[in-house]
Formats: C-alpha cells, structure tokens, sequence
C-alpha cells in the first residue's frame, strides 16, 4: 500500500513547526513514539525505574522481535545500544586482532569507522586496504575480489555514505565474503528504515543502525545484530554483569545470544521508543516508505539540476533519500542559513564524516537534503525555491 502521507504528517507534531529535510542527521519522531518515551519517563518518576521497567517488560521484550523482523534476522541475534557507532565498535573490537591481519574497506566508510581502522592498525599492526571506487563511485566488486588473500579477517563497508546518494552494492560484497569465508561488517546506519534490508539476502555477518535517523526513532538509540554463528567467535571489548556470568569456577561465562555487546543499564525510554518506531515503520512497510523517499529524492535532484549555480554532488547510479549540492557564489553554511531562515532544515556535510572520499574529490563542504516518507512535494518545492535565491 502506498504511504498516506496525510495520515502520517497528523501524527507527526514537528511538521507543523518544520520543513525537515535533515532525516539523515536526526528524523521527527511520530507522535506515538514522543508519548512511548515521555509516558516511560513519567512512569519512571511516578513509581520508580525499576519499577517501571518491570511495568513495561512485555513492550521492552518485543524490541528484539521488532528489530530483528525489519532486517530478516532473529530475535537472539540483536544488541539494543546506544548509538550505532558503539554498535558496530561492539563487533569490531570483538575481533581478536594479530598483526598483519587485513581489513578491506572502501573509500566511502563512514569516518569513525576509518578512525577504528587506523586505531588497530598501530596497536595490533593490522593492514587497512582501501578498495578503488568504479566510475560511478561505489566500492569496485571486482577489485575487492581480487584483494581478498588468507589474511583477510573483516570486510567492512557502508552502504549508504552519510555524505551521498550513493548506494553501495552490499549484496554483491555480501556474496565475495561469503565466497572468501570472511566476515561482513555493513555499517547500516542509513539504509535501515530507507529501504528494505535482509541480511539473509545481503549475506554480512553484523549489521549496526541507529535509531535516529530513518527509523525515527529517539536519538541515543540503535542496536547491532550479529549472526547466530558469529555471536559465540566475537568476545565484547566490554563486558559486565548482564553480558556475562560470573562463576566460581571459571571466573566468568559470557552469554550466549547477542545480549553479550548490551549494557546491562539501558536507556529503556528510548528502547521503548524506538521499539514503537519499528514497529510502526514495518506497518507502513518499509517498500511503501522507498518508494515514496525515492519520488521526493527524484523531484528534488531534477529541480536541483535545472538551477543554473547548483552543482550535485551524489554518485553512484541508483540513489537514495540523501542529496548533497552546493551553490555556486556562497558556501554551504551560508545556502544551509538561508535555508533555516525559512524553516527548511537542511544539514552541512564536513569532509571530516567521509573523510577520504571527500579528499578525493577535493570537496570541504556542502549541504545535504535528506528526505523521508513524510514530507511532501511542496517542502521540496520551497527548498528549490529558497535555493534558486539570489545569495
Ligand atoms: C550517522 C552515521 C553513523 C553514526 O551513527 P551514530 O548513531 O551517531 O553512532 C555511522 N555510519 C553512518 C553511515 C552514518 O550515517
């Protein structure tokens, strides 16, 4: 079914403040997730956290089944965490480094992934490789293929560049690692919630998101799934009372299902939010929410190029809901202010997020639309606008 997107909006409180185009920084959340966290937190006041949480155990339990049912995995293989980033440092360091081990990466990484690289590259001297884009600029299939040697312990790849259009082929690295008998770490940060993402069909071995972004979600949320038979190989870089057991006779055991990468505290009013956004998301089917990102994202590359001083910058072939442009004449901070004067929330992209495929391309900034299901023809019309604008 296509996305009412009248219906959506009436329960979505921001839109009557906000044009908001920055869903790939931070999306507005429904009105049922803003009354799930709220209504925990009052709870938590009124008769005490634990208390509470015990109140809300059938709604925190379903949080595994939500997240596992919108990616295709099982309940036992999901984390909840803070943030994808911790996600996805939850798996990464879980992989016991030697030296002269190789990681195979592409150019498009998110930059805090590439600064994990290079931490273990001097502390355990392990080899970064990072793989040559094609010419539309997504990883070389081929040429990871050809990089893969018995040395190779992770391939590890962003689908969807926080800075970019660009959709990565995680399905056609998937079937390389599985081909090599190596593990596949996607940085999923963007994709879940966008489109539909299987990690059956994509063949990676963990997978990290965040709850903020296209889930709608609270923000200080994501969560980490790992596949059954990794989840017992990976030994967390932290553990405590909830990952693991402490015995008397070996000191401790760590647990067997993916709960081992948690916290034993937990921001549970998020939890509780971003199980509701999952949930909701998997009602409005995560096909019906694409093809409606793809629509508005369409509309507004064609209006952005039919500017005159408007330059975009997203590669790849087919794209996603992130658009990055600059103007010419002033800078994206300055387009972004203009933007924010009209309430059009926009973001600026640094070099500093994708850092080395930005250098490639010898851009320091520009600013990135990001659109959802739920904004409409009108709010990209007035960024065209706004755009168009003499500075
Ligand atoms: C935003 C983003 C992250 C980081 O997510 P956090 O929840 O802030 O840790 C990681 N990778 C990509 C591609 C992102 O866009």
């Amino acid at each position: 079914m296509p996305i009412d997107v009248q219906a959506l909006r009436a329960e979505t409180p921001g839109v009557e403040h906000v044009r908001h185009l920055n869903n790939a920084g931070s999306a507005l959340t429904t009105r049922r997730v803003l009354d799930a966290v709220t209504g925990h937190l009052a709870r938590e006041a009124e008769i005490g956290g634990y208390e509470a949480q015990a109140e809300a155990a059938e709604t925190l339990a379903r949080f595994y089944d939500a997240a596992a049912a919108l990616v295709g995995g099982a309940p036992a293989e999901i984390a909840f965490v803070e943030n994808a980033t911790r996600g996805w440092d939850m798996a990464f360091y879980a992989v016991d480094w030697k030296p002269g081990d190789r990681i195979l990466t592409a150019r498009s990484d998110y930059n805090s992934n590439m600064i994990a690289y290079r931490q273990v590259e001097r502390r355990f001297g392990v080899e970064i490789v990072l793989i040559p884009n094609d010419d539309a600029g997504r990883i070389d299939v081929d040429a990871l293929a050809a990089a893969v040697d018995g040395r190779t312990r992770l391939i590890a790849l962003t689908d969807l560049p926080t800075n970019d259009g660009l959709i990565n082929p995680a399905e056609a690295v998937g079937q390389v690692a599985r081909d090599a008998g190596v593990p596949f770490l996607l940085d999923a940060c963007q994709s879940v919630g966008q489109m539909p993402i299987d990690v059956g069909r994509i063949g990676c071995t963990m997978l990290s998101t965040t709850g903020r972004k296209y889930l709608r979600g609270p923000r200080g949320t994501g969560f980490l799934w790992v596949r059954e038979d990794w989840i017992d190989r990976l030994e967390p870089p932290f553990l405590d009372t909830h990952a693991a057991r402490w015995s008397r006779i070996d000191g401790f055991t760590i647990r067997d299902d993916a709960k081992r990468f948690e916290n034993w505290e937990q921001h549970l009013a998020g939890k509780i939010g971003l199980t509701v956004a999952l949930e909701h998301a998997a009602d409005l089917g995560v096909d019906a929410i694409w093809a409606r990102i793809r629509d508005l994202s369409g509309r507004l590359r064609a209006g952005l190029s039919a500017l005159p001083d408007v330059t975009l910058h997203d590669t790849g072939v087919d794209k996603s809901g992130i658009v990055t442009f600059t103007k010419a004449g002033e800078t994206a901070a300055e387009t972004r202010a203009r933007l924010a004067a009209r309430r059009i929330n926009c973001s600026v992209s640094f070099s500093q997020l994708t850092r080395t495929d930005l250098t490639d391309a010898g851009i320091a900034e520009m600013v990135r639309a990001s659109v959802h299901a739920y904004n409409t023809e009108a709010e990209i019309d007035a960024l065209l606008e706004t755009v168009a604008e003499a500075p």
